[in-house]
């Protein structure tokens, strides 16, 4: 049965070799396989979401007609991203081409969650069953660009990942933080593909909320021997968007479940959008855990430092579009204007491709300048730090942080605390207890004070005005 499938499917991919061309053929159905066929309905999966709405919206009813030229029966065809799980560890990459073994274990009757976990390479396996989140292929080492923004955070996660069960952990956890679309999800994905390619040892990778909501579970049905059991097999938990980590029960898991790894001298590496003082609603004993390893900032992407990601991204799409090629003038192009995050380069890339294969035409710099003209945005606004305001407060005033932080309520240091903490309100998203909590520990209801009190005075007072204004244009700097 699962060979005479196998029979069609070859039969059918043939036909549409033919009617599509080569060309389009090993643009887009290459990596399309066979997860099924029941009755009347065929199942097909191919690996990216990209993949799959291109051949959805171009090409659906040709392989409709492909099947039933084939199978006069069927009247259905879905189509599915099949989970990244299923591809080949990072390390065999170059030859992710499905091998014939994965091919004959996937073309049997039983059902896709079965087929799923024989057919993955026995380190996502593993990572699959410990309740890990899906991981990306292409998220490695190899495809991470090196740049001013990221060498700290890339040499820590690569310490990290070389580390062996046993080695002394260097810093516990480490802890980087970056914007939107810096490369963070990029970096922890790496350490993990990274460490579970060795032999015996074992990276969890989790999402902040598949660790609330998932792990924690789990962990809550089994008894606490299983749980001590659980951790004992894992040598490093990575933790994602640290930042969505809500909830009391949960910190409290979390919390014990970082302190459990720790002491057990095994590695915790956690992202999040901001540093751990500024993860508001998170326990003070968990902030100061965190706060306690190697915290990283990775800054945001230089201009050369674009360029390398665009330039590894179309190396990337070169790989199956063998005539998909972008000048360096458009690359210079692309790397000067699309100045936002990561996401947006793989974006612009994406489409540049789509383009180009769509109407069968080179890329060039007026077709680029139309295709990505909604991914330039005016620049981002600086984001200000509680600290650089404390900073830049205190020299205006010439008094010290400290003073700015303590409990001193002499003239000449409340007027300027009360300046900063105006300027943290309005120039950051921190919420009052967070800036109270940040000036030396004071109540919400002191902030709110300052708050009312200087925008009252500015109002007024023209002088004051103007020191607001000059500190704010020193800050957006
Ligand atoms: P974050 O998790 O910080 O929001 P991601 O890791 O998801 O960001 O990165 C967004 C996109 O930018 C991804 O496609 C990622 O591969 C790419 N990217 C970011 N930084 C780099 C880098 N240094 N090298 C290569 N790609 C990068
Ligand atoms: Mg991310």
């Amino acid at each position: 049965m699962a060979n005479m499938e196998q029979d069609h499917w070859s039969r059918v991919k043939g036909r549409l070799r033919s009617t599509v061309g080569e060309d389009v053929y090993s643009s887009w159905f290459a990596r399309m396989d066979l997860e099924s066929v029941q009755d009347d309905s065929v199942h097909l999966s191919v690996p990216t979401r990209f993949l799959k709405s291109w051949i959805q919206a171009h090409y659906a009813e040709r392989v409709l007609n492909a099947w039933q030229a084939e199978m006069p029966q069927v009247h259905r065809v879905d189509l599915t991203v099949r989970s990244a799980m299923r591809n080949v560890a990072p390390a065999n990459k170059e030859a992710a081409a499905p091998t014939e073994a994965r091919r004959t274990e996937t073309f049997n009757n039983r059902p896709a969650h079965e087929l799923r976990a024989t057919a993955t390479a026995p380190v996502s396996a593993s990572h699959e069953a410990l309740g890990g989140s899906p991981l990306d292929p292409r998220l490695t080492f190899a495809s991470f660009v090196l740049g001013r923004a990221n060498t700290l955070a890339h040499a820590a996660a690569r310490q990290v990942a070389e580390g062996r069960r046993g080695d002394p952990v260097m810093f516990n956890p480490l802890y980087i933080h970056a914007g939107v679309g810096l490369g963070k999800t990029h970096l922890l994905q790496a350490v993990t593909w990274a460490g579970n390619s060795g032999p015996d040892r074992k990276v969890l990778y989790l999402t902040a909320e598949k660790f609330m909501y998932g792990f924690v579970a789990a962990l809550k049905t089994q008894t606490a021997l299983a749980f001590k059991e659980a951790l004992r097999g894992i040598d490093v938990l990575v933790i994602d968007d640290m930042q969505f980590l809500q909830g009391k029960t949960t910190q409290a898991e979390f919390c014990h479940t970082l302190n459990a790894l720790i002491d057990a001298g095994r590695q915790v590496v956690i992202a999040a959008d901001r540093p751990p003082s500024d993860l508001e609603s998170l326990d003070e004993r968990v902030r100061s855990r965190l706060a306690g390893g190697l915290v990283v900032e990775m800054s945001s992407l230089g201009e050369e430092l674009r360029l390398g990601i665009l330039k590894s991204r179309v190396a990337a799409a070169r790989a199956h579009h063998a005539s998909f090629d972008v000048p360096d003038p458009v690359l210079d192009y692309l790397a000067r204007t699309i100045t936002h995050n990561g996401r947006d380069l793989e974006g612009a890339i994406n489409r540049l491709l789509a383009h180009s294969k769509l109407n069968a035409t080179p890329v060039t710099l007026e077709m680029a300048e139309r295709e990505v003209r909604d991914l330039i945005r005016p620049q981002e606004p600086k984001r200000i730090k509680i600290e650089d305001i404390q900073r830049v407060v205190a020299r205006q005033y010439n008094v010290s942080r400290s003073d700015l932080l303590s409990s001193r309520r002499t003239a000449n240091v409340v007027r300027p605390r009360q300046v900063a903490m105006y300027l943290a309100k309005t120039l950051t998203l921190r919420s009052l207890p967070e800036i109270g909590r940040r000036f030396g520990g004071r109540d919400h209801t002191t902030v709110l004070h300052a708050v009312r009190k200087i925008e009252a005075l500015v109002g007024k007072d023209v002088a004051l005005q103007d020191e607001v204004e000059t500190l704010k244009r020193q800050l957006q700097e």
